[in-house]
């Protein structure tokens, strides 16, 4: 998900792209689809990732999160149900139980360190998410926990010096960790936060997340206290169907 891409209209979108896909699908993910679309009340449109945009360690399918949804694959015909799976669950929640995103206030001139940290709040919205999406593919026996595990290893083993950056790392990654039941990585981000002494505290945001899980405005609340992003440049959207687009909620941080 999160895939900044090249946009085209829906009227040039070929729907035997979505045919295909969807016609590829092991049962309980093809039902996923059939409820979404039901729910949705009109087909999921699927494009092709654009030429420009793929690349050999690129993303193998997304989602662009606009007013009118599209999932964007690699292949249609070798795409595998773990991703469309993944991205039909972000399509779930994002649109038919309309659970707020985390977006870049859109107020005064765009500067490079404002676009940083629009970069950072996209990336972290995703973060949150994941903490229930993947548990939802799982359920299924659809998750590809090896997948996020190498990346959750990578985040945890690399060294960092800096106070604010140690208290957000180690915490994210236990929480992280405990979500997906990646023992390994558990146990290798509490002896990080053992180390620099904070367990009580890093058990205390641990469990107030796990808690939070269903009430995203509180979780974001919670993890705006830690996480290295600026409050003041955070705001939450909801998908309106009266207005078939996000709106911003009265959320304020
Ligand atoms: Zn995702």
């Amino acid at each position: 998900m999160g895939l900044a891409t090249s946009k085209r209209s829906h009227a040039l979108i070929d729907p035997a792209l979505s045919h295909r896909l969807r016609a590829g699908l092991p049962l309980e993910v093809g039902s996923v689809w059939d409820e979404l679309e039901t729910a949705w009340g009109r087909p999921i449109v699927v494009d092709l990732i654009a030429e420009k945009d793929r690349r050999p360690d690129g993303a193998r399918a997304g989602l662009r999160t606009e007013a009118e949804p599209v999932m964007i694959v690699l292949d249609v015909d070798q795409t595998r149900p773990a991703s469309v799976l993944h991205e039909l669950l972000h399509f779930r929640r994002y649109y038919i139980d309309r659970v707020p995103r985390m977006v870049g206030a859109a107020r005064g001139p765009m500067t490079p360190a404002k676009q940083e940290a629009f970069r950072r709040i996209g990336l972290l919205e995703n973060e949150l998410e994941h903490l229930v999406v993947i548990p939802q593919q799982d359920a299924m026996g659809h998750a590809d926990l090896s997948f996020w595990e190498d990346g959750l290893k990578k985040y945890v083993w690399t060294r960092v010096h800096n106070r604010n950056e140690i208290h957000w790392r180690y915490p994210i990654a236990l929480l992280k960790a405990r979500t997906l039941g990646l023992t390994a990585v558990e146990l290798e981000a509490l002896g990080w936060i053992v180390m620099y002494g904070f367990e009580a505290e890093a058990e205390a945001f641990c469990t107030e997340a796990l808690g939070l899980l269903n009430d995203k405005v509180g979780l974001v609340q919670l993890v705006l206290g830690r996480a290295p992003v600026e409050r003041s440049l955070v705001r939450l959207q909801r998908y309106d169907p009266n207005v078939g687009d996000f709106v911003l909620t009265d959320d304020v941080f």
